[in-house]
């Protein structure tokens, strides 16, 4: 927390008396959800007279994105949401849009020869059979993950009332307090063993659920890991026409001005005793600059990352941006499930449409699903397994053709999407700062200890009300202790 600490007195330091007018131009680099919803969450601070650009050397959207097949579009990455992304259900009645509707379908656990766990369409023989194979292990994991979630809600509070944190270990300590940070640095493993989860369960049920999310196994870091095993707990939604609509729809909102370009550099101006940043870009093979007030990064950096953006004139906190991303490729695959490879020769029979796996050595992909288009009429079914159907394969390398030919009886097409997909989260992660200087913010700091679509949301207004407040020289809402009581006080 020192580096935070010394940033602030700088920032005092450097105040001048300019800093009651709103500031003239802000940038955001990347326009998927982080960087769209922190244009959002910017404009509605500084108001509608503040000029936005919002630079994106890829396509709206990020690692929300659709392909198409048979002229139909599929997701291709973030896919769906749980119960308790606030942020996300809020712009999706902001934007008018809807939440797709729900098509019920059964899931199975493949340990590499058999299914090790089916679901079936009784909610009670689904308890009784989780019971009998791991005794109470699973409320057990509902209990951990509803008290993990229960700490975390506290952040909308937070945000509500306008308070900000200059780093990542700053925001975690303030909602869940050492336990969170201490979830950084210990495995899932750990963490549930400890609570009296059984090893069996584990290695079975919570290796499947991650490597589902995140292809990763238990020995990831704790928190990451109940971040994402928040979707046992309710129903999971996607966004009706595609989950990318949230970033164009907010774009589109807020005015902000989207510039096809890839950054290069931020570098630092000094004028009349503040910060201005002149941010480099390339377009259509020329280099450009343009100036502004505040910067915001909305795109992981990490050594070795495709956004490839240095600093100039200052020396950002660089030891932060060390560790590494999973790569991930989903395939849409459109043909007919070999329903043998999973016991089934008679594919009229496979009753699930929804296959997780563990991490057995010979198994070559981390999830397998009969996926739904975007769009979803009233009539819509989901196909049978006997039909040709979509479905969408996760796997660490691209599946090779004798793996194609071992999951699918044929096939018409195979799409691929390789990813640089999550953080590959080791149990000793860094917890980098969302101020990287006077007025630049790095919204994905928050990305190394969990990754979703909401957890980009919610730094994306933690930044934003962070430039707020150091914009306006509130400090007093900057990284403050004992918040609960606080809040509880000013109410
Ligand atoms: C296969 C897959 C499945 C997933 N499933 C889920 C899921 O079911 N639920 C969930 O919540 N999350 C899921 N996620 C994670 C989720 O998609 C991400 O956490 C989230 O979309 C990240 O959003 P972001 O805006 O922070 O980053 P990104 O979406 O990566 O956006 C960063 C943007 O910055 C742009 N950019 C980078 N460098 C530059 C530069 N130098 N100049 C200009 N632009 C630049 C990039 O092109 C990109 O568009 C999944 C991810 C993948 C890959």
């Amino acid at each position: 927390m020192a580096g935070a600490a010394v940033l602030l007195i700088t920032l005092v330091a450097s105040a001048a008396a300019s800093r009651d007018t709103p500031p003239r131009k802000i940038a955001v680099v990347g326009a998927g959800i982080g960087g769209s919803a922190a244009a959002h969450f910017l404009q509605q601070l500084f108001g509608p007279r503040v000029q936005i650009d919002v630079y994106e050397k890829g396509t709206v959207g990020g690692r929300l994105a659709t392909i198409t097949v048979n002229k139909q579009q599929y997701e291709s990455g973030g896919a769906s949401f749980n119960s308790f992304s606030l942020h996300m259900q809020d712009f999706v009645k902001l934007l008018g849009l809807k939440q797709r509707r729900e098509v019920a379908g059964k899931s199975a656990i493949f340990g590499g020869e058999q299914l090790i766990l089916e679901e079936t369409d009784w909610y009670l023989l689904n308890l009784f059979r989780v019971w009998w194979h791991y005794g109470i292990s699973f409320l057990r994991l509902q209990m951990w993950v509803e008290e993990v979630m229960e700490k975390f809600m506290r952040i909308y509070k937070y945000q509500a009332h306008g308070y900000a944190f200059s780093g990542v270990e700053e925001l975690l300590y303030s909602v869940g307090e050492y336990t969170f940070i201490n979830m950084t640095q210990r495995s899932v493993a750990e963490c549930l063993l400890e609570v009296g989860v059984t090893q069996r369960f584990i290695d079975e049920v919570i290796t499947a659920l991650l490597r589902a999310s995140y292809g990763q196994s238990a020995t990831m870091a704790a928190f990451a890991g109940a971040m994402s095993l928040a979707g046992i707990q309710g129903n999971l939604w996607a966004v009706e026409g595609g989950n990318k609509l949230v970033c164009s729809g907010l774009l589109k909102l807020t005015k902000a001005n989207v510039i096809h370009a890839r950054v290069t550099s931020v570098a630092l101006h000094n004028t009349e005793g503040r910060a201005l940043y002149q941010v480099w870009y390339e377009k259509e093979d020329k280099m450009h600059s343009d100036f502004y007030d505040i910067v915001v990064i909305a795109t992981p950096l990490y050594v070795g990352s495709n956004s490839n953006i240095t600093f100039d004139g200052f020396q950002p906190p660089f030891e932060e941006f060390v560790g590494s991303f999973q790569s991930t490729v989903t395939s849409l695959v459109h043909g007919y499930l070999n329903s043998s490879y999973f016991g089934f020769p008679d594919p009229k029979l496979f009753p699930f449409a929804s296959i997780l796996s563990t991490d057995a050595p010979n198994l070559f992909f981390c999830a397998l699903d009969n996926i739904c288009p975007v769009n979803i009429s009233a009539t819509f079914r989901r196909k049978q397994p006997q039909e040709a159907a979509i479905w969408r394969v996760l796997s660490p390398q691209p599946l090779e053709r004798p793996q194609l030919k071992s999951l699918f009886r044929s096939y018409y097409s195979v799409q691929t999407a390789q990813w640089q997909a999550y953080p590959q989260y080791g149990s000793r992660m860094a917890t980098p700062l969302f101020a990287l200087h006077d007025q630049l913010f790095y919204l994905n700091a928050l990305e190394w200890v969990a990754s979703s679509v909401e957890i980009s949301a919610v730094a994306a207004k933690n930044v934003a009300l962070l430039a707020y407040n150091r914009w306006y020289q509130d400090l007093d809402k900057i990284d403050q202790k004992d918040l609960i009581h606080k809040i509880k006080t000013e109410l």
